[in-house]
């Protein structure tokens, strides 16, 4: 059982016109065993919330606190963040030249763990989970992101989910970009995450389409850097046929 707490986190970026704050206290917590969905207009903060919680250097925290089991995880190098079971999958991965799927993700295994993955059980292990996200086994032989298309970069992403057993998994826009058979089968692969070791998931989405696939337990929706309501999936429902116009219209000076 872990648990992720975020307690009024307040976070800037440094841009061209100086420091711009970008979340203005956000609180949450996420339990082993439970998914959240974040939802959210374009430029809410979703993403700042996600890369500050795998630790870019690009987000400064001016205050507040995240923890992981009580440990302070804004202490912990990107290394040690993943090391105590918090994993990002990005909105936009990033290319790893010269690096192949395969040394990438026996690699990030053993940092993980703190020692290679016994080879054979390993390599069933890499098979199996490409053959669940239908992956084609050549595709262990490419380099991470090269030349992939947005359903490869997602099932990539969900292939290191799967392999790697974070307790905690910060998932941005994984839906993005996805016809309907490989959100299925993304959504499969976190589900399989789910029911094979009680992951926690946050899942970050713009729609409410992935939700019908991973079903959340609770529903936050995040406007100008802030948690603006939360509720059950049934506030998922209301966003669908609304939409984010009643969340903003506070702002509406500002836009
Ligand atoms: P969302 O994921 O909800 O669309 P983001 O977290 O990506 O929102 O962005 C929130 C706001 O912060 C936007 O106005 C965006 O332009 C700004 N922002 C985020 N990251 C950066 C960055 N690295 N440099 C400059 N501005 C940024
Ligand atoms: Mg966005
Ligand atoms: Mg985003």
């Amino acid at each position: 059982m872990s648990v992720l707490e975020i307690r009024d986190l307040h976070v800037t970026v440094e841009t061209e016109d100086g420091t711009t704050p970008i979340l203005n206290g956000v609180d949450l917590t996420i339990r082993t065993g439970e998914t959240h969905a974040i939802m959210g207009p374009n430029g809410s903060g979703k993403s700042t919330l996600a890369y500050t919680i795998a630790g870019h250097p690009k987000y400064t925290v001016t205050s507040g606190s995240i923890s992981l089991d009580g440990e302070n995880v804004l202490e912990m190098t990107v290394d040690e963040r993943a090391r105590a079971g918090l994993f990002l999958a990005m909105q936009y991965p990033v290319e790893i030249p010269g690096v192949t799927v395969t040394n990438f993700l026996r690699t990030a295994k053993t940092a993980i763990d703190g020692e290679a993955p016994a080879i054979r059980t390993w390599t069933k292990d890499v098979k199996s989970a490409m053959k669940n996200l239908r992956m084609d086994p050549k595709f262990a032989a490419r380099n991470v992101n090269e030349g992939f298309s947005g359903g490869e970069k997602k099932r990539h992403e969900i292939l290191q989910l799967e392999l790697l057993k974070p307790a905690i998994a910060v998932l941005d826009e994984t839906d993005s970009g996805l016809d309907v058979d490989a959100l299925k089968i993304v959504s499969e692969g976190v589900n399989r995450a789910k029911g094979e070791t009680d992951l926690g998931v946050l899942l970050i989405t713009h729609y409410t389409r992935i939700l019908k696939y991973i079903k959340p337990d609770f529903v936050h929706v995040m406007v100008a850097g802030r948690i603006a309501e939360e509720g059950g999936p049934e506030l998922a429902e209301r966003l669908e046929n609304e939409g984010y116009d009643r969340f903003l219209e506070p702002f509406a000076d500002e836009i």
